[in-house]
């Protein structure tokens, strides 16, 4: 009898617990399949940092290839473009080969929208990828070098404050021309954070002179130039989307269920609602008890259930319930050597709040980064 088959899409922040447990699969005989666009997965809450220069992209990313075949399992360097569940393969874009699985499990992340993205220019960029990120730093020293450039960040959440904090620490600290830094907030910066988060964020980039428009919404991002719902136009010889995320598109291109967001809708076991073998987890499903907020945090604390799922299901063991549990720290990179540390009630700033961050991260890759060697 052929091996079963394990099939992973993406290994984002959600798998990292599978794939450091990848040969406990190997060992027992099933066959592990990881497909993933690029060889490394980022890590996103250093992704900011990578843009100010503060981190190497050595130091924030995984190298997935390498985990994978170190463990006995195959990388396949692609990108899954559908899923058919009656045939149980998996389908690759730009190729005719489908995989087949026996137990499917689901980390592919999501994706900013370019809806507003009237016509394509090099110089317009989405936040994620976050490995793009590098390119845009690049770019922004490149464009530097013989006069004062306008920037623009579109969007008003907390990865437009980062990026707009990195931004400038890229202008300070390494281009010969400190660019202009406007960011695009739509009504409000930070409207849904504690207003105390929201007043920091604003003072520490306000000081910085990066102008924060608010109380108007972008209607078309073009290159060169921004435009306003009221008409009114801004130069952007660059241009940093950060205006939110989608889950990836696969699941309803697929015919499966997905939640309200396009998320692979799953049950309290990360199992999709009517696919017994399929699983998922991250920002790329739609947990059916309660809506999660996508940050990496829900990503991370649901991966030793996710390991513990697709073992059972290739093994004919008991499911465990994922408990999204309570409130999380969520701390903000600002470029500038400082952080909003914030963990409700708790909310302070400054170099300490960075510092805290920055440790916290650097453990976090340093755990994971480990199983490379
Ligand atoms: C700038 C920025 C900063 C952030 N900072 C924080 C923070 O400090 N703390 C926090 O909790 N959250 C933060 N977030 C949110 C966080 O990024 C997401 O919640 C987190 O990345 C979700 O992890 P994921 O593994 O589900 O998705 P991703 O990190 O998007 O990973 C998905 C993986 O799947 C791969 N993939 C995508 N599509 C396919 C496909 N079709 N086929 C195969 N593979 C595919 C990708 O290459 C990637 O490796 C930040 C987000 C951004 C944009």
């Amino acid at each position: 009898m052929a091996a079963k088959q394990l099939v992973l899409i993406g290994g984002g922040h959600a798998h990292m617990v599978t794939l450091a447990r990848l040969s406990t699969f190997t060992a027992m005989g099933f066959g592990v399949t990881v497909i993933q666009p690029s060889e490394y997965h980022y890590y996103s809450g250093m992704g900011p940092g990578m843009l100010g220069n503060i981190y190497r992209p050595d130091e924030i990313r995984f190298a997935t290839r390498k985990v994978v075949e170190k463990q006995g399992g195959t990388f396949v360097l692609g990108r899954v473009s559908a899923i058919d569940p009656a045939q149980q393969l998996v389908r690759l874009e730009g190729s005719d080969v489908a995989l087949p699985y026996d137990v499917l499990s689901c980390n592919a992340g999501s994706y900013v929208p370019t809806d507003a993205v009237a016509a394509a220019g090099p110089d317009i960029f989405t936040v994620k990828p976050i490995e793009k990120l590098l390119e845009v730093q690049q770019r922004i020293i490149s464009l530097s070098a013989e006069r004062m450039i306008d920037i623009a960040v579109v969007g008003g959440g907390p990865s437009s404050v980062e990026i707009a904090g990195n931004i400038w620490r890229i202008g300070r600290q390494y281009a010969a021309h400190a660019p202009r830094i406007r960011v695009f907030a739509g009504r409000q910066l930070l409207s849904r954070p504690p207003a105390k988060v929201r007043s920091m964020a604003m003072a520490s980039l306000t000081n910085r002179d990066i102008e924060i428009i608010e109380n108007h919404y972008v209607k078309s991002i073009e290159p060169g130039r921004i435009v306003l719902q009221n008409g009114e136009t801004y130069p952007a010889d660059l241009t940093l989307s950060a205006v939110g995320i989608k889950p990836s598109p696969i699941f309803a291109a697929s015919g499966l269920p997905v939640g309200p967001d396009g998320g692979l809708r799953v049950n309290r076991y990360l199992q999709c609602t009517d696919q017994a073998n399929i699983f998922g987890g991250g920002d790329c499903i739609s947990f059916e008890q309660e809506p999660l907020d996508k940050v990496g945090v829900y990503a991370v604390r649901q991966n030793p259930v996710l390991y513990h799922n697709l073992m059972a299901a290739l093994t004919g063991g008991e499911l465990q319930p994922f408990d999204p549990g309570g409130g999380y720290l969520l701390i903000y990179n600002l470029g500038d050597d400082t952080g909003i540390f914030c963990k409700w009630p708790i909310i302070f700033g400054g170099r300490l709040a960075f510092r805290i961050k920055d440790y916290i991260d650097r453990k976090f890759m340093a755990k994971f980064q480990a199983m490379e060697k």
